[in-house]
């Protein structure tokens, strides 16, 4: 594999390199982001107003950066903004950047908004007057600009398309670069060209060699043909594959299906059948003309009147008003959407209807096809690297607009072959101009050295309260079972740490009789004992592992050691894996107490309930650094926490967050004690295990001219300008990012958006997997109201909040989220309503929008008033932001069935599974009768509550009970039962779970379980003894509208 002048597989790449040089050479003085000074004046436009501007390193939860102009630090927030500055490529975490005089945009001075919300001030209600727009009291500031989306362009500039120069120049490709010669002459010739100018490629020596990632996702200039990996199991594909260009046409021009010699079928011959889907501007009365609208989308909803307007089956995110020509090609909701499916054309109207706009991605979700292209030519604009798609527009079959930025592009002749109907002229109907989903497998200059082998390391605390929790034996138990399907290949490497108060390395090396422990005590300068057999083949080693994984549950059963040295650990293991990368699983049970990283309990239990005053920042800035350094060199950290007490999530959490991994945690997990725990952890492991991998990942967004994104949410590092770093990719993990529009869009009918994950997979291939999404521009206010998803909004919102949260306060968070919908309905009905009625008027596309607000103040995340344990609240804030929209949206806003007349009619059947499909109910005790039995899928947890006087059918066949005081207080798991009853529900609940890849528990609930207290809480309608009820909500809301 080894290239010319690509690094040996030890050595890192050089951008890399300097990047994480320049972080462990600072050693403590590393107290600034990776933010270069020349993003700082852009930067605070963007943030100002939203991210507090705390001195110090690292303050807050999660991953953001957010640059002080005055002290010249960098903080991190909930987020990471984006600068618009093109893609400088600098040494990535850069050491005390020196304040920036010349920067025009100091806070006082830059013209960005003044966050909505002040300071948290008394919650009663009768202290101060209640200012229009604002939830709480003395929560109104003028001008009533709300929150950060509507965030001035001033200063800085679009990212959407960086700067040619910015390019990185291609020497090596530019002889491939113009494709003008293709538009006339002899076929046959041009293939021959190609030939020629590939062969003169290889040979003069100048393959081209990135330095980083940003050029590679940038760069890989209409990727060189030839250089693709022609091994056999390249073709390998997730669904469907496309063959590159057979042999014969390669070689001889395109086959003769029209019967003709290769020779004569020229260009002439495209444009005949050339009949391509109406896109673009030209086609602008096509596109607008298939308004897609259902009539019940143009009503408008007096909320106070119709309250129950939560439909009985799953929300659908709205269709796009396009052309059914082109929404049929349009990325799956699933994938990839957006918070307004109508695009306002400026700024100002985007200000106007003071909703967020932004998308939210789920791009490595399992799919079930997925078309992968292995075809040597990826197409991609010459300037803005946007992958060509199908929201291009052909000019001619030669040409093709790009519908990023418009340029004009040749289409290269290789394009003009159809492998799927192995017709030539027809470029429009590849299945890169197909499919909006696509994958490409990527020749050697997506790649800034040979793809590393799959390298899994887990880390393991074994103090003697790990110990205690019996955590051991179901992790080594589940990794012998799933040890063969690891993902990986014969290349998968495998090692294992152990931590107490000192650190244990196995060598596994082949040949020995069993596994050798070494033991290193000194923590406070690691090193590696024998690094060459620590992390092994696993083929190789298969019995030595497996041996291992017997016998350390009980090597460490007698262990009085109570101390925990979590962050020496951390760096033997970062060492260990520093040159390959890979996936680093950390066990952890208990606050580290020894070496660096140590952290002291802070939770204070008398102040859970408060919304002030809360630890979400964390106390150190070790794991941040570390996970930087980690991503820096290609290792993502997944934290397992198993832990009763206070851990500290909010500093240990950021070790996942900036290196893009996951967070799971398992309160009170105890082999014995809490079975249920148990039980979870097995089936999360299971798919932990197993679920596809994606490593030395990077991820761009792109969209068209005069859009810019600018704030990005997720686990994950900003590498560069917009360039996200993911060492590991993972099926289960969703981003959300914010935009504005930079310049007027009124000249294009239609936007587009395009992320593009470059990835190498467990099999060693780089692939890219690209989404573009294509949404309609709209001058009107009424329209983009119309083409809200109340869903996006809610989760791009929640995202946003978890940012207030950290860098504010909770109560600024919750305040926020409320104005939200009062700004978003005073706009519609000030501006779009004709006629003021009274009530609460709602377009139909946001009628759930107040419920959703209300269900996020209620959720675990924004709650006020309970005893929500720190630890747990900072996961739910993890998941926020971290999890696809479809399962936060669940998590906040459960569904709830009825479950005691369950039936056939109108279930869905699976693989002859027949499921049963109830309605959706309110969230209100109102919806539950005595009578009945009542499902309610929260997401994480599934609680089926049993009233009182429920049917004595209900009790015996599907619970095996003879009368209700026989339920047990604590029953996790429903008995499978020969009756069609228990048929059913078992059907169902076991269909719920399997849409999702973490597994929830289920708790049946009688009046005196203890869960009853949490199954009212997810009540979301009604009012609680700190929380409004849904009716009261409105009123309160319609209040501050009509003022
Ligand atoms: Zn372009």
């Amino acid at each position: 594999m080894s290239q010319p002048g690509i690094p040996a597989s030890g050595g890192a790449p050089t951008g890399l390199q300097a990047q994480n040089g320049a972080a462990s050479a600072s050693g403590s003085l590393y107290s600034n982001g990776p933010v270069q000074n020349a993003l700082v004046s852009s930067q605070i436009s963007v943030n100002q107003g939203y991210n507090s501007q705390l001195p110090g390193s690292y303050p807050h939860l999660i991953p953001a950066k957010t640059l002080n102009p005055v002290s010249g630090q960098s903080n991190y927030g909930g987020s990471q903004t984006v600068s618009p500055l093109s893609n400088y490529q600098g040494p990535g975490q850069t050491l005390h950047r020196p304040p920036v005089a010349s920067n025009p945009a100091t806070p006082s001075l830059h013209s960005a908004p003044v966050p909505r919300m002040p300071l948290p001030t008394s919650h009663n209600p009768a202290a101060t007057p209640m200012p229009s727009g604002s939830f709480l009291p003395g929560a109104n500031v003028h001008p009533p600009l709300n929150w950060q989306y509507n965030y001035s362009s001033t200063g800085s500039q679009t990212n959407h398309c960086p700067p040619a120069s910015s390019q990185p120049t291609i020497s090596g490709n530019t002889n491939l670069t113009s494709h003008q010669y293709v538009s006339s002459g002899d076929p046959s010739f041009q293939n021959n060209f190609i030939k020629s100018g590939i062969a003169s490629n290889t040979n003069n020596g100048s393959m081209v060699v990135h330095n980083s990632y940003d050029e590679i996702e940038g760069g890989g200039f209409l990727a060189t043909p030839q250089h693709t990996n022609k091994n056999p199991t390249m073709s390998r594909s997730v669904g469907y594959s496309y063959p590159s260009l057979p042999p014969g046409y390669q070689n001889t021009g395109p086959p003769s299906t029209t019967g003709m010699p290769p020779s004569s079928l020229n260009y002439s011959s495209g444009p005949q059948g050339f009949i391509q889907t109406p896109l673009g501007a030209n086609h602008l009365a096509a596109s607008m003309s298939g308004l897609s609208l259902h009539p019940e989308g143009l009503r408008v909803i007096n909320l106070l009147q119709e309250r129950n307007m939560l439909p009985a089956t799953p929300l659908r995110p709205p269709v796009p008003n396009l052309h059914e020509d082109i929404q049929k090609l349009n990325c799956n909701p699933d994938l990839f959407r957006c918070t307004l499916t109508s695009i306002p054309q400026t700024q100002a109207l985007l200000n106007k209807a003071k909703l967020p706009l932004g998308l939210l991605l789920h791009p490595f979700k399992d799919l079930v096809q997925l078309p992968v292209v292995t075809s040597s030519t990826i197409v991609r604009c010459r300037s803005c690297r946007t992958y060509i798609n199908p929201f291009v527009s052909f000019l001619d079959p030669r040409r093709w607009k790009c519908n990023l930025c418009y340029r004009v592009n040749d289409v290269p002749e290789e394009f003009m072959y159809n492998p799927l109907t192995r017709v030539y002229g027809e470029p429009h109907r590849r299945p890169e101009v197909q499919n909006a989903t696509i994958e490409f497998m990527a020749p050697s200059e997506y790649m800034l050295r040979p793809p590393q082998p799959p390298v899994y390391l887990f880390v393991f605390d074994v103090s003697h309260n790990a110990v205690e929790t019996g955590y051991l034996n179901s992790v080594c138990q589940s990794l012998l079972d799933n040890l063969d399907l690891l993902p990986g290949n014969t290349r998968t490497k495998i090692g294992f740490i152990t931590f107490d108060s000192t650190i244990h390395f196995y060598s596994l090396q082949e040949g020995l009789s069993q596994p050798q422990m070494l033991i290193v005590s000194d923590i406070e300068d690691v090193f590696i004992p024998m690094p060459e057999n620590l992390l092994v083949n696993l083929n190789e080693s298969k019995e030595l592992v497996q041996d291992l994984l017997k016998t350390l549950p009980q090597m460490f059963t007698k262990t009085l050691e109570t101390q925990s040295a979590l962050g020496p650990a951390l760096q033997a293991a970062f060492k260990l894996m520093s040159p390959t990368g890979g996936r680093m699983s950390v066990f952890q049970t208990q606050l580290p107490t020894l070496g660096v990283g140590a952290l002291r309990p802070r939770e204070e239990p008398n102040q859970r309930s408060s919304a002030k005053e809360i630890h979400l920042t964390p106390s150190t800035d070790f794991y941040k650094k570390l996970a930087l350094d980690c991503s820096g060199q290609q290792v993502a950290v997944d934290l397992f926490l198993l832990s009763g007490q206070y851990s500290d999530l909010a500093s240990l959490g950021c070790i996942s967050r900036y290196s893009a991994g996951s967070v799971y945690y398992y309160p009170s997990y105890h082999h014995q004690q809490n079975p249920v725990q148990v039980q979870k952890l097995q089936k999360e492991l299971q798919r932990y295990l197993t679920r596809k991998i994606g490593f030395e990942a990077v991820m761009r967004i792109r969209c068209t001219k005069g859009l810019s994104i600018h704030t990005f949410h997720g686990n994950f590092f900003v590498r560069s300008t917009d360039l996200l770093s993911l060492p590991n990719v993972n099926p289960d993990a969703g981003y959300a990012v914010q935009m504005s529009v930079e310049e007027s869009l009124t000249d294009t009918q239609l936007v587009s958006f395009q992320s593009a994950l470059l990835y190498t997979s467990s099999k060693g291939e780089r692939r890219i997997r690209v989404h573009t999404l294509c949404l309609p521009v709209v001058s009107t206010l009424n329209e983009v109201f119309l083409g809200a998803d109340v869903q996006a909004i809610s989760g791009l919102l929640a995202n946003m909040a978890v940012d207030r949260s950290v860098t504010a306060s909770l109560s600024d968070a919750r305040d926020a989220l409320v104005n939200a919908v009062i700004d978003s309905l005073s706009a519609y009905r000030s501006s779009v309503l004709s006629n003021q009625q009274p009530g609460l008027m709602v377009p139909f596309s946001l009628r759930l929008f107040p419920l959703f607000v209300l269900a996020l103040l209620k959720q675990k995340s924004f709650q006020t008033g309970t005893n929500a344990r720190l630890d747990e609240r900072i996961f739910a804030m993890c998941q926020v932001k971290n999890q696809p929209l479809v399962y936060l949206m669940l998590t906040t806003h459960p569904s709830l069935y009825r479950v005691d007349n369950l039936s056939d009619e109108g279930a869905l059947n699976i693989n002859d599974r027949t499921i049963p499909q109830p309605p959706i109910l309110q969230l209100s005790v109102e919806k539950l009768s005595r009578d009945g039995a009542f499902l309610m899928d929260a997401g994480s947890v599934l609680m089926l509550w049993v009233g009182k006087n429920c049917g004595q059918n209900f009790l015996s066949q599907v619970l095996g009970v003879q009368n209700y005081a026989l339920i047990p207080q604590i029953m996790t798991d429903l008995p499978e039962l020969d009756t069609p009853e228990s048929a059913r529900i078992i059907a169902f609940i076991s269909w719920l779970r399997e849409q999702r890849p973490f597994f929830p528990i289920l708790y049946v609930i009688r009046d005196e379980s203890p869960m009853k207290a949490n199954f009212l809480q997810n009540m979301v309608e009604d009012r609680t003894e700190s929380a409004l009820s849904y009716y009261e909500f409105l009123l309160h809301i319609q209040q501050q509208v009509n003022k």
